[in-house]
């Protein structure tokens, strides 16, 4: 979801709110872990295992729907060694993945076979 998208329906009655309402709610429920910035479409998406202690979050988002699925790809472990390494201090670490989903690509076969008039 964009932020704009929240600044239409987040008011009183479901009226426009203020944007600054939207994203300061925004950054709270990021600092609890309930909601993920998608950096590569500026939207965001809530978190569906916000108990996982994790600072960071990866994706796998399909180009033709918008789905953005998390995934635990256990690679925080490496990156922090990585950069323990270097004295590097990590706050925050970003994996997106574009391309496109089983269910698009499912539906896209389907027409490509229909076309075909098979
Ligand atoms: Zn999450
Ligand atoms: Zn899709």
């Amino acid at each position: 979801m964009k932020a704009y998208d929240l600044v239409a329906c987040y008011g009183p009655g479901r009226r426009p709110t203020k944007p600054p309402t939207v994203y300061r709610a925004l950054d709270f429920l990021i600092d609890l872990g309930l909601v993920h910035k998608v950096e590569t479409d500026n939207a965001f998406i809530a978190c569906p295992r916000p108990d996982a202690a994790r600072h960071s979050a990866n994706f796998l988002i399909c180009e033709v729907c918008g789905r953005a699925d998390e995934l635990d790809l256990g690679m925080e472990e490496s990156l922090e060694a990585i950069a323990a390494r270097l004295a590097f201090r990590l706050d925050r670490v970003v994996i997106e993945a574009r391309g496109v989903c089983a269910a698009c690509r499912f539906k896209a076969g389907r027409r490509l076979v229909n076309d075909q008039g098979l």
